[in-house]
């Protein structure tokens, strides 16, 4: 920071402490170092957290903003690891973390909506409607339970259920615009109209995309759609096996979400992914830095029966129905792979199972019943015990089990509660392109991507989301030692490698990490141009997260 600069902050800090009070401000110590960090490699120190307690609090820190030429970098919990988290594109801004703002203000159980606060989180809500409105469910991501509702869909994350596109489910939002209005977009509570939300488009033009993946609004309130429970569920496990059979599985599974028999996500995760969450039953921490072997690969996987490709996806219906889909389903896939179904009886006797078997395994009947259990179901102890995890995710009940594959090249193990990548210095990286969901287009990018992992001399780790029946994320990690610089190096390179090839190939990612916003729109100028227009119109002074997404540079 420069002088100028210093003595800008400290005016505007001393007039934001009058605000939101002295205790509401963190510019040092120990709690700022803790939210300061990502498990990317590098990011841009920020100047201070503020947070605020309300929407008049937000209103007054960005009129200050305004005063002071200060720049704010809004976050809900900022649990965004591996893309940035807490952190700005540019140093020395102010976080404005929402957490505080954390009320679930309205559950409407016949229009299934609910009316949340951006500090809200999943974890909250799942428990909140458990007690209070057991008809509905909310979705969930696969990240921690912490994650913020309202954060990750104005970010466009995804997550399980029929409901797993979180923006295309937001519908009114309330927003502090860059120089301090309140506004509501669309049918506006406000003008006494009743739909803000239920009717998504409201009337006149619909601009609730201004406040996603963008830096035109900071978003304290919205709408959000819940999913009435179902009448009965059931899961789905679908592994392949065969090299051959990837590509036509895919294109099958996306028939299937065409036709609207699948309408979860269809959540995949190649072997490495799958060994990377099992990593604490094998790992050798001292020999960390090295890849697997393809020979060490096969027998992982064989240890703990992993398949080559590993699906998970949710049906949801009337008993009726969902026999129709799995008969349909047993008919699309069946050749491709092997099919297990799990409805919440089965995996209450399965759970019971393996809690007796993993309790007594030093036993002599627990080594013969272990055994027993991996020639029947092909699956170690170990690896079934991930399946109930799964199956109450696709039922949008979060869980933080998922997290540990972040701990996977980490000198600390993952703790038993409480998993917090960026606090236990992990190493993560992502790379998120988007795809059209055929197996064709998968096998470029795969096929693009996997060999500057292996130049890299990195784990290839490929998982894929399900946008919506006509668009895959192709979402590879990039895990590594954080504490070794040379392999860090080798993260930043691959990381960089990966977002060049595949821009140049066409596919754009679903989202990105702080440290890959800045040229990310380069290559669509006119559109960028487009966004620049609108920045300038809304935000004159450049206060808010400039250069978020590729919009407006840096205004020190
Ligand atoms: P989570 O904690 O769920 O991962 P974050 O709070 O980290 O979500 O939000 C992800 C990103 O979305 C943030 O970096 C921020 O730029 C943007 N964002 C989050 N909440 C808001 C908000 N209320 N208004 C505007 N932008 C937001």
């Amino acid at each position: 920071m420069d002088a100028e600069f210093s003595s800008r902050f400290e005016a505007a800090i001393a007039k934001i402490k009058q605000v939101v009070g002295e205790k509401q401000i963190i510019l040092k110590g120990e709690a700022f170092e803790e939210r300061a960090g990502d498990t990317s490699p590098k990011v841009q120190r920020p100047a201070g957290f503020v947070f605020p307690a309300s929407v008049e609090e937000v209103q007054a820190i960005v009129k200050v903003a305004n005063e002071f030429k200060i720049s704010l970098w809004p976050v809900s919990k900022g649990k965004n690891w591996g893309y940035g988290a807490a952190t700005a594109v540019h140093a020395g801004a102010l976080i404005v973390v929402l957490e505080r703002m954390n009320r679930i203000l309205e559950v409407n159980e016949e229009l299934a909506y609910t009316i949340i606060e951006p500090g809200v989180t999943y974890g909250q809500l799942n428990t909140y409607l458990k007690e209070n409105h057991p008809h509905l469910w909310t979705d969930t991501t696969d990240s921690t339970p912490e994650g913020s509702v309202l954060g990750n869909a104005l970010e466009r994350g995804l997550g399980e259920t029929p409901y797993g596109d979180h923006f295309a489910n937001l519908c009114g939002l309330e927003a502090v615009m860059p120089t301090g209005e309140r506004v509501c977009t669309g049918a506006s509570p406000s003008t006494g109209a009743k739909t803000w939300t239920t009717h998504k488009w409201g009337t006149g033009p619909y601009l609730e995309g201004l406040f996603s993946q963008s830096n035109f609004g900071i978003v304290t309130k919205a709408g959000f759609w819940l999913m009435p429970a179902p009448e009965s569920f059931s899961s789905m496990l679908f592994e392949v096996h065969d090299e051959e059979h990837v590509v036509p599985a895919l294109n099958a599974l996306r028939r299937l979400a065409l036709k609207g028999v699948i309408r979860s996500n269809i959540h995949a995760g190649n072997n490495n992914a799958i060994l990377m969450i099992l990593h604490s039953y094998y790992r050798d921490y001292s020999k960390k830095s090295a890849p697997l072997t393809k020979d060490e690969q096969d027998h992982l996987c064989n240890r703990f029966g992993v398949a080559l490709w590993t699906f998970n996806c949710g049906l949801y219906g009337a008993p009726q129905e969902i026999r129709a889909w799995k008969s349909l389903i047993k008919r699309e896939l069946s050749a491709h792979g092997t099919i297990l179904f799990m409805t919440d009886p089965k995996m209450a006797i399965a759970q019971k199972m393996m809690t007796w078997l993993s309790t007594h395994q030093t036993s002599f009947i627990g080594a013969v019943g272990a055994k027993l259990f991996r020639k029947v179901f092909g699956k170690s102890l170990e690896y079934a015990q991930m399946g109930p995890y799964q199956h109450n995710l696709l039922k949008g009940i979060p869980t933080e089990y998922f997290l540990r594959y972040a701990y996977c090249k980490s000198a600390n193990a993952a703790p038993a509660q409480g998993l917090n990548p960026a606090r236990d210095h992990c190493g993560e990286m992502w790379h998120a392109p988007a795809i059209p969901f055929t197996g064709e287009h998968f096998k470029i990018v795969r096929d693009a991507c996997r060999p500057w992992y292996e130049h890299y001399r990195m784990d290839f780790c490929m998982t894929l989301l399900l946008i919506n029946p006509r668009a895959l994320v192709t979402l590879m990690g990039i895990f590594f030692v954080k504490e070794d610089p040379e392999e860090t190096a080798r993260a930043n390179a691959l990381h960089k490698k990966l977002c060049e090839v595949t821009l140049a190939l066409g596919y754009q990612p679903y989202r990105a990490g702080v440290a890959s916003m800045p040229g990310l729109l380069d290559s669509a100028p006119d559109y960028k141009e487009l966004a620049h227009r609108l920045k300038l119109a809304l935000d004159p002074n450049l206060i808010l997260a400039p250069g978020r997404y590729g919009v407006a540079p840096f205004h020190p």
